[in-house]
């Protein structure tokens, strides 16, 4: 692993830009190269500054707020009746979080989305915005569970049988030919 690389595995990877950069490897390959300095990524904060220093030797600075400011994980939530479908918002996510099809409502999902506000500006009607990310969805219900693990343990069991029925086929096979 490069400099350049060693430097990119400790970056969030929202692909934000906010750093100055197109996403998190020319940001990477810039502090590389010494064009620019270790505090330019707001979704990393202080956490990722300190880990930068380390990685490279050097004392942690503080963010530097003209590429913003150190806050909660943020999650995009579209309003699905001002939505018009103009699938504008799609192009620029940058991990394919939003799914819709043109001329339909569009959402958002929710497990993937990053927060990295770069749907916000496209949106014709403004019906994108950007909210303190929940905390983690409730467990399954037992029932769910038990309904995944029925079948979890029917296509394990299943595929033993087919498994020891190929092998017993094969045994048969060569004790012909042989
Ligand atoms: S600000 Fe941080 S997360 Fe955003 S693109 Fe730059 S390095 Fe990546
Ligand atoms: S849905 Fe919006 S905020 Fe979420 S990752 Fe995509 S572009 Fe970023
Ligand atoms: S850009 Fe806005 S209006 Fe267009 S599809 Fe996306 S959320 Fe809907």
């Amino acid at each position: 692993m490069n400099r350049a690389e060693a430097i990119e595995a400790l970056l969030p990877q929202t692909q934000c830009t906010r750093c100055g950069y197109p996403g998190c490897r020319p940001y990477a390959e810039a502090i590389a190269a010494g064009s620019a300095e270790i505090n330019q990524c707001p979704p990393g904060g202080a956490a990722v500054i300190g880990r930068l220093a380390a990685l490279l030797g050097r004392a942690p600075l503080p963010l530097n707020p003209v590429h913003g400011t150190e806050g909660p994980t943020l999650l995009a939530q579209i309003d699905e009746q001002a939505c018009i479908g103009c699938a504008k918002c799609l192009p620029p996510c940058p991990v394919d979080a939003i799914i819709g099809a043109r001329k339909h409502v569009h959402t958002v999902v929710a497990e993937l989305c990053t927060g990295c506000e770069l749907c916000i500006a496209p949106c014709p009607v403004d019906c994108i915005t950007l909210i303190a990310r929940p905390p983690l969805p409730p467990p399954p219900e037992p029932a769910v569970n038990r309904l995944r693990y029925t079948a979890h343990t029917e296509r394990l069991e299943r595929r033993a049988r087919e498994r020891a029925a190929l092998l017993e086929a094969r045994k048969r096979l060569a004790s012909t030919e042989s």
